[in-house]
């Protein structure tokens, strides 16, 4: 287990289209825990592979409170309704602006073990599937706002 280091913009990783995991062996297991651990290290909700430099379709999720969330390969199914919140990210630290996001949030995945899951999100979670599974298209939450000058200084958001 170790805490790998956070890429940050303008890393090029952060913007390629992350590669399907095709054989989950003891390099992706070996992944997926310090992923974890790096999160857990940044007080991070979330974390894609492309964060820590691996262009894979990998993401993990803490909600506080809950069970660490696995996704390999993972994919939206059905995305309903329309909020604006704020996010930020652990690529572009001390900033944090205001986008629109899904309500609700269905997700399809393959587990660490391989075995298929769906997880339907609410809140927290939904803007975090969201959050990560675009990572894995090499896309920010900045891409979703007109400007960057809306950025503002970061305070107390979750960041994903
Ligand atoms: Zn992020």
């Amino acid at each position: 287990m170790a805490v790998l280091k956070i890429r940050t913009l303008p890393d090029p990783v952060l913007r390629r289209k992350a590669k399907k995991v095709r054989n989950i062996d003891g390099s992706v297991q070996k992944l997926i825990d310090d992923m974890i651990d790096t999160m857990r290290a940044v007080n991070g909700v979330g974390l894609a592979a492309p964060q820590v430099g691996v262009p894979l379709r990998i993401a993990v999720i803490e909600i506080p409170g809950e069970e660490v969330i696995t996704l390999i390969n993972p994919e939206v199914t059905k995305r309903q309704g329309e909020r604006v919140l704020g996010e930020a990210c652990l690529s572009m630290p001390g900033d944090q602006g205001e986008i629109k996001r899904s309500v609700t949030v269905r997700v399809k995945a393959l587990d660490q073990h391989g075995r298929q899951i769906r997880i339907k999100g609410d809140e927290l979670l939904a803007q975090a599937l969201e959050h990560e599974i675009d990572h894995l298209d090499g896309i920010l939450y900045i891409d979703h706002i007109e400007s960057r000058d809306k950025l503002i200084k970061l305070t107390e958001q979750p960041q994903l």
